[in-house]
């Protein structure tokens, strides 16, 4: 079989009838979706409409009341998410996937050297060799386009863009083949924000990484996702390829979001 036949045949994750519910309010209700190897699924919809709480259970983060969601794993096989214990997730996040936080803070070490921060999910998938994983994550930093200079500075005194950048570094020097992302770019001012969608969009096609972004911002779904899922209080409303949902949208919520874009 070619790894195209594979890729076609086998998703890298699914999730069934996942729904999570916070006090008697459903923030996202039987949702269904399959994602493939490289491939760049955006999720879209206002504040509110349950994008991050289905992306936090799809990446094992909440657990869901309902449903299942089914990863294929790089040493275990196909593992469903919720059937395994809380320890063997957290150290699957680690190995298999990575999340990109919209806050620097949520996402980084801040007591440690952005070297560090990059060379520790190193060492969680095994790595011992000081000067391996100093040569490694000055690479990562280099390919973040950080002045290697600042290897040994925290965290905390860089700028938010530099920030988000040591958080895409540190998430994918483990070569993750899934990594998920929350508004990965809405803290940041408008200039910041182009530099940084052009890196992510390099750095995606060029290591082939499947990708699920959630944003509000329907301009950085356009540049980065394959595919679409609009959301709309905690429910699906539509799907599709990103340039026929966004040009051609058939839920007359999806007409809304497009529109009052196109007004902004
Ligand atoms: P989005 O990411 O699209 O802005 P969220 O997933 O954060 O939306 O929120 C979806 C809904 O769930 C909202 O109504 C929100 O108030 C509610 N919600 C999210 N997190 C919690 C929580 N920890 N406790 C109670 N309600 C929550
Ligand atoms: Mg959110």
């Amino acid at each position: 079989m070619s790894a195209q036949d594979q890729q076609v045949s086998q998703p890298l994750l699914e999730a069934r009838n996942v729904s999570k519910i916070y006090g008697g309010k459903v923030a996202c209700g039987n949702v269904n979706l399959s994602l493939y190897p490289g491939e760049v699924l955006g999720i879209v919809g206002e504040s509110g409409s349950g994008k991050s709480t289905l992306l936090n259970c799809l990446a094992g983060q909440l657990v869901p009341e309902q449903g299942e969601v089914l990863f294929h794993t790089r040493n275990e096989g196909v593992v469903n998410l919720f059937s395994i214990s809380e320890a063997r997730r957290r150290l699957l996040s680690r190995t298999d996937w990575g999340f990109v936080h919209q806050s620097a803070r949520d996402g980084l070490r801040s007591d440690v050297s952005a070297g560090a921060n990059v060379g520790e999910r190193l060492m969680a998938v095994g790595a011992r060799h000081y000067g391996q994983i100093r040569a490694e994550a000055s690479d990562w930093l280099q390919r973040v386009e950080i002045d290697i200079a600042r290897i040994d500075d925290l965290p905390r005194d860089f700028s938010g863009g530099m920030q988000q950048r040591l958080q895409i570094a540190r998430n994918l020097v483990t070569r993750p083949r899934l990594i998920f992302m929350d508004e990965p770019t809405a803290s940041l001012d408008v200039s910041v924000q182009a530099r940084l969608l052009d890196l992510l969009r390099q750095l995606v096609s060029q290591l082939q990484v499947a990708a699920i972004i959630v944003t509000h911002d329907l301009a950085v779904a356009r540049l980065l996702a394959h595919r679409l899922m609009v959301m709309r209080q905690g429910q699906v409303v539509e799907e599709g390829l990103t340039d026929q949902v966004l040009d051609d949208p058939q839920h007359p919520y999806t007409q809304l979001l497009v529109s009052s874009v196109l007004q902004a």
